[in-house]
């Protein structure tokens, strides 16, 4: 197997002011091709400590990319450093010059003067043309090494890898490594981790738990001669998974709980409607972050004042008085009232304490009561985030939590 590293340049990296998305774009995109990434590193805009770290990833890689610095300022040497490093002349190429004065002329703006110096290119080497900018990309072949230079901007990068440097490289990818990942709700890492703990000892496919966010992903990654068949190991290892793991099981590289609701809703023709109150909206904006969402979802009402959800949600007065505005009756009144004022099919109502410090009542926060009804039933949940001090968690957890009963209600997993 190959090996190859990923050298980002520019001082924005370095500075934190942009973030590094072409490292796990180049990683994600290389190891599905069987060649594996064995460092990666960011550099500013010196040429010294450039040349320094070219000279080290050739001393101990196969395959050496870069990213940025291709531009037409003077900060941008990549492409000087490393014909000096690799031992190639830079020359003028009419071709990439014509494309660059075409671009320009397309947009209807006059060309710098500083733009020729992105016609120069390592003479000898391969040229990536640019369809989306003028810095051409390159590849240079020699002694057994190969280094590739792509521009900096994602929407420059992304295309010229998939489109040029990807079919470049296939001569040195040795087979495929590929990863799934089941997303799991409503259960723990570690009873989750129980359940599946003699899988995860598995060679290959191997199979990963980890928690993000109040859920449970589990990540699948098979290695094999090629993209197809690290795929065929993985779905048997999948299925078991799924079989095992039931209705905790949300999707399947899903991007996310509201992708599914919205999906599950769509499917079967249903609308939504949400009456929040310490999720402040966060259900309603997670669902319309969906596109489409527009034919499921019809309203979603931030009812924080007792007297709201008296006169838009028709919680009785004596339920606030008795029980209290965070409790199971509440929830359950919010809910059938989200429904009857969207004339949804499913209404959605939650109440809690975010935090952090307790309510008046004294009910501690990451207290909160998650309900949902349909024409027939109600059905509500309790749930103790255990984070009192953490009100944007509490939040997040509590839309997601909400999200998830949405989802087991769509799915038949309600209520038996
Ligand atoms: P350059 O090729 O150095 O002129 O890069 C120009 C622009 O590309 C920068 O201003 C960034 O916005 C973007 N860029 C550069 N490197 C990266 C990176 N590693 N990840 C994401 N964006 C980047
Ligand atoms: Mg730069």
């Amino acid at each position: 197997m190959h090996n190859c590293e990923i050298i980002c340049v520019g001082t924005e990296l370095l500075l934190g002011d942009i973030l590094n998305t072409n490292v796990r774009f180049l990683s994600k995109e290389l190891a599905a091709m069987g060649i594996a990434v064995l460092h990666q590193s960011v550099i500013g805009d010196n040429s010294e400590r450039l040349a320094n770290e070219v000279r080290t990833a050739l001393s101990r890689s196969d395959i050496v990319i870069t990213s940025g610095g291709l531009g037409p300022t003077p900060d941008d040497l990549t492409k000087e450093i490393c014909c000096e490093v690799m031992g190639f002349e830079l020359t003028v190429d009419k071709k990439v010059l014509n494309n660059i004065e075409s671009y320009f002329r397309s947009k209807g703006i006059s060309m710098a003067a500083s733009n020729k110096k992105q016609a120069y290119i390592p003479a000898g080497g391969t040229v990536f043309r640019n369809d989306n900018g003028t810095a051409p990309g390159a590849a240079m072949e020699k002694d057994g090494k190969c280094l590739i230079l792509l521009p900096g901007p994602p929407r420059e990068l992304e295309p010229m890898f998939i489109e040029q440097a990807k079919p470049f490289l296939k001569k040195y990818s040795s087979g495929s490594i590929i990863s799934h990942t089941v997303r799991t709700m409503g259960i723990g890492e570690s009873a989750l981790a129980e359940m599946v703990g003699d899988l995860l000892g598995n060679k290959n496919p191997t199979v990963a738990p980890y928690a993000k966010d109040g859920e449970v992903l589990l990540r699948i990654t098979a290695a094999a001669v090629d993209e197809k068949s690290a795929h065929e190991l993985c779905k048997p290892m999948i299925e078991q998974i799924r079989a095992r793991l039931s209705s905790y099981v949300y999707g399947i590289d899903t991007d996310s709980i509201e992708q599914r609701v919205v999906e599950l809703l769509s499917e079967k023709g249903k609308k939504i409607a949400l009456a929040e109150s310490c999720t402040g909206g966060y259900i309603a904006k997670r669902i319309t972050d969906i596109p489409g969402s527009s034919s499921v979802f019809d309203c979603g009402i931030v009812s924080y004042a007792n007297q709201t959800k008296v006169d838009i949600l028709g919680v009785s007065p004596d339920t606030l008085e008795i029980s209290g505005a965070v409790s199971k009756q509440t929830a359950a009144e919010m809910a059938q009232g989200a429904r009857r004022a969207g004339n949804a099919d499913i209404g959605i109502g939650v109440t809690g304490i975010a935090g952090p410090g307790n309510d008046s009542s004294n009910k501690p926060a990451g207290l909160i009561y998650i309900a949902l009804a349909d024409k027939d039933k109600t059905f509500v949940d309790k749930l103790i985030t255990g984070r009192s001090f953490d009100r944007e968690y509490n939040r997040y957890v509590a839309s997601s939590y909400a999200l998830n009963m949405a989802r087991l209600y769509l799915e038949g997993f309600l209520g038996g």
